[in-house]
């Protein structure tokens, strides 16, 4: 406008607190140092030499910052449940799945924390997957069904999976079982989201 720039924000809710105006604050000095022109848009990697974005470039980058092979030390791979399941597992022992309390601490801070199924805590993986009353029931019903202990739902996911694989059965039956537990977690995963996202109750 007259050879300047002004944002025209659509705010659906202003930034409120000291830190939402910080990040905002922030904001506007880096679209400041930002040229806009009339060619189209286009995805750049920063930290590779052309800026060019692909996923081999996003790959080496990580790996210059990690071991993309390590993984928990207790952690055991199942080729007998999906994928999906399986890694699923893998980031949740970590809390690296996007509960309500993993976003917040990411900085997204108008996250409500506590869990929207129940009321009754914080939304974290061991909560959503392990301890609520829904996923408590389910438990129930699924060691009654596999003829094993009720789990400990008051401890951690790799307890859990600790706890499971010290079962006194054949190791094809642990396998079995460890493969039902993984995909339970998944499922209980699933169930959130439908009544986080869709209001559905499944
Ligand atoms: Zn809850």
């Amino acid at each position: 406008m007259n050879g300047g720039r002004l944002w025209d924000w659509e705010w659906s809710r202003a930034p409120s607190d000291i830190e939402e105006r910080q990040e905002m604050v922030s904001l506007n000095d880096l679209l400041r140092q930002q040229n806009l022109s009339n060619s189209g848009d286009v995805w750049i990697w920063k930290n590779n030499e052309h800026q060019e974005f692909s996923v081999k470039n996003v790959k080496y980058s990580l790996s210059q910052n990690f071991d993309l092979n390590s993984v928990p030390c207790t952690f055991i791979w199942n080729n007998w449940v999906t994928t999906k399941g399986i890694m699923f597992v893998w980031r949740a022992i970590e809390e690296k799945i996007p509960s309500a309390l993993a976003l917040r601490s990411r900085g997204m801070n108008q996250i409500q924390v506590i869990c929207k199924t129940c009321g009754a805590a914080e939304e974290t993986a061991g909560h959503i997957l392990l301890s609520y009353n829904f996923a408590r029931r389910i438990w129930e019903a699924i060691t009654f069904w596999l003829k094993i202990p009720m789990v400990n739902a008051e401890g951690s996911i790799a307890e859990l999976l600790q706890e499971i694989s010290d079962i006194p059965r054949s190791r094809k039956m642990r396998k079995l079982i460890h493969a039902v537990v993984v995909q339970t977690m998944w499922v209980l995963w699933k169930i959130r989201n439908e009544k986080v996202f869709s209001g559905r109750q499944v």
